[in-house]
Order: structure tokens, then sequence, then C-alpha cells
């Protein structure tokens, strides 16, 4: 889950982490009276969308020449026209694609006099299974740019699980830094607070880019990222009012509703499989066969009738679906069962398209006999790769 910058600064704050005043606003009105109460005299007005590169983004209604989704204004008035120019309007930038997202939320922010821009981020590292900080002088850009030519000036801390964050790594990171006296002193603590905010929210990613050192010799959070671990939120309901589903694919909102996995992808032959890996070799085995799959879908261990109807209904929400395979196994779940719940689904959404079902598993022949006695249009499959070859020619015939 991921959440805007505003929300993620708050939460940092709380952690004793130095970050500028600001304010989130909904409207002109908001932002201007959160200026209202910020020391001027300069202001940053903050397009709050779930993507970076904002700065750098343009917003589709206004001119080339018109400025981007983070702006410097020195004056309360300033706010109001920047405010005015960036609500309801589509940034784009280069992490939103050619549709961009709708700003409907502004951050209005205290300006800061900038010395320094540094990058850092923290995300659990697959190749270790630890959590690493990385870290550069280079901050404010494109950190993969940085990345590709100037790996050198990219430092990674590799946590140890079992000790924490130890003074040795925010010695570490403050060297990294080039930071010395009591710059490396905060950047020390900063660097301590942030793993315990890291680890306590149970984040999946957290990115601070720029980390700025101001003119006036502080560090301070000036734009950061955060996301966390969906398999942990369960243990942190306070976090759950911070979702923005507007920012969310409408698709993947509903999905969630029926605890159904499901991710939107560009192929026409939609699936729904049980279990995520059996639902990656489905859409291997379609690709194979020289077509796309049109989703991830996995339905989970009980596919009950109103699980799969939703599945249906949203598998037939892409108007790009030109057919469905469906791949059960039924382990648990008797494959009769299934066969039911596939049935009732397929009468209740009126289904249009080409579905071919391969079943396997408990009661698997009774399974079958309630597809082939349903009347409706159902071809049944004998393994995945039948099932494969079947629905990618179910679908060229269609067309
Ligand atoms: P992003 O473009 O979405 O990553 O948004 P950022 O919050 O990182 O802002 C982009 C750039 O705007 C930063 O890298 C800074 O150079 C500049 N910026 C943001 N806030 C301030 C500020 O308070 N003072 C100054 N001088 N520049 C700022
Ligand atoms: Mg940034």
């Amino acid at each position: 889950m991921n959440i805007h910058e505003y929300q993620a600064k708050e939460l940092l704050a709380k952690f004793d982490i130095a970050i500028p005043a600001g304010f989130a606003a909904l409207s002109v009105e908001e932002a201007v009276a959160g200026a209202e109460k910020l020391p001027g005299p300069l202001y940053v007005v903050k397009a709050q969308i779930h993507a970076g590169g904002r700065g750098k983004g343009k917003f589709k209604e206004l001119g080339a020449d018109a400025k981007g989704g983070v702006r410097l204004a020195k004056s309360i008035d300033d706010v109001r026209a920047d405010a005015t120019e960036m609500l309801g309007n589509t940034l784009v930038t280069i992490q939103t694609g050619d549709a961009g997202k709708q700003v409907n939320r502004l951050y209005v922010t205290d300006g800061v006099d900038i010395a320094n821009e540094y990058y850092l981020s923290m995300l659990v590292d697959r190749a270790t299974g630890r959590i690493a900080m990385i870290i550069s002088t280079e901050g404010g850009m494109d950190i993969e740019t940085v990345a590709h030519d100037t790996p050198h000036l990219i430092t990674t801390i590799t946590i140890d699980p079992a000790t924490g964050f130890t003074d040795a790594d925010g010695k570490k990171a403050a060297a990294a830094l080039n930071l010395s006296g009591d710059l490396a002193a905060e950047c020390e603590k900063l660097t301590a607070n942030l793993y315990k905010a890291f680890t306590s929210l149970d984040c999946e990613m957290l990115e601070i880019n720029p980390l700025v050192e101001s003119a006036d010799g502080k560090l301070l959070v000036l734009d950061t990222k955060m996301s966390f671990d969906g398999n942990a939120l369960f243990r942190h309901p306070e976090l759950l009012p911070l979702r923005d589903e507007t920012e969310e694919d409408p698709a993947e909102v509903e999905a969630s509703k029926y605890d159904l996995a499901y991710i939107k992808l560009d192929g026409d032959i939609g699936c729904m499989v049980n279990g995520a890996g059996l639902a990656m070799a489905t859409m291997d085995i379609i690709k194979l066969n020289g077509a796309f799959p049109a989703n991830f879908l996995d339905v989970g261990g009980g596919a009950t009738k109103e699980k799969v109807t939703a599945a249906f209904k949203l598998i037939l929400s892409d108007p790009a679906v030109k057919g469905i395979l469906v791949n059960i196994f039924g382990g648990i779940m008797r494959c009769d069962i299934i066969a039911d719940g596939i049935v009732a689904a397929a009468k209740d959404v009126n289904l249009s398209v080409p579905l071919v079902v391969r079943l396997e598993g408990t009661n698997v022949e009774q399974g079958k006999e309630i597809l082939a006695n349903s009347g409706l249009p159902i071809v049944s499959a004998n393994d995945l790769g039948d099932a494969a070859k079947k629905i990618v020619a179910e679908v060229k015939q269609a067309a």
C-alpha cells in the first residue's frame, strides 16, 4: 500500500525525524490558510499524487511553459495562484504514464534554503533477505542515472536483523554523505530513527529524495515516498485510513474487496486460477502458445461462488478480454463445488466470450459433468497445455 508524501512525513515526524512544517489542502482556501500559518517568505506547493517526478512533471491542461507539480512560491498570493492552477488538473510525470494523475490534494510546506541534496532509501533486499539502506551524495536527481553512470557514488548498508541498526551503521551512513561534526551526529540519529520507523511500520520501501542539508546546517527530509508490506497491514489498523483508493487501479480496489489477488496486464486472455504459482504458470503457458494474458488473478484456496462471480465480473470489466481460461486445482476444495460456482457465475454475468475450464483434483469427473450439462458453451480441457491451446484457438476463431 502506498501513501501520500504528507502522510509519510507525518508518520516520520512521530519518530523524531525532522521535516519542514506543512499543511495538506483539498482546496485553494485550505492551501492559503495553510500557508498563512507558515513563517514564509518562501513556500512550496506540492501536488500529492502516488507518483514521483512531480517537480519535472507537466500539467496536461496547462501550456508547455507552465510550472510543474512542485512549485516554490514567494508570497501567499503566489500560493493561491499555484494552488488554483494545480488543483483538479492532470499531472504527467515519468512515473504516471501518459494518462497522468489528477491532482486532488496539495501539500503546502515551509520553503527550505538548500545547501546540499542527498539521496537515502530503505528497502527489503531480496538477495540478502535483509533491510538495505541506500545512500548517495547525488540526491534530487534521477537516481537510476546515478546508479547506471556513476555506481561508485552509491553506498549500500546492509543491516543485520540480529543487531538492528548499529552505531557503526550510522557512522557508515554519515561517511557516505561526507558529513562531519554536528551534521554527522545528526545523520547518525536520523538514520537510526528511519530504521526504527521502517521496521515498526512494516514498510516495504522508504525513499527520501532529497534529504537536504539546509543553509543553516540542518538535515531535513524534503520529499519522501513510503509503502507498506500488504501482508503485514493487519498489524497496523492505524495505517488503513491512509489508503487513498482514488490513486489505485479501480479493478484492483474492487478485487481487494473480495480478497482476490488481481493485477491487470496488457493481453486479451483473462485468467482465473487458484494459487499464485499456478497463476504464474498459466500466464507462462498462454504466452508459450502465442497469446498474452489480460491479468493475473489468484482466487485463493476457498473459491466460493461469490468469489468466482466477482472474479468473472472483474475479468470481464476489462474490454480487452476476448476469452477466459479458468484453471483450478481442487485440493481441499472439491471440483464439483467449483464447477457449480463457475456455472452459476457464468450465467450471472451473461458470459459473452469463450470460456475454457481446466479442472483437476478431488471429484474432477463430477465437476466436468456439471460443466458439460450446464447448457453453457464451456470448453473443458484435460491439462494445462491443452487448456492454453484451446483458449488461444477459441479466441482466434472468434476474432
Ligand atoms: P519530486 O519531483 O516528485 O521528487 O518532488 P520533490 O519534493 O523531491 O521536489 C522536487 C525538487 O524541488 C527537489 O529536488 C528540490 O530541488 C525542489 N524543492 C522541493 N522543496 C523545496 C524547498 O523547500 N526549497 C527549495 N529551494 N527547493 C525545494
Ligand atoms: Mg523527490
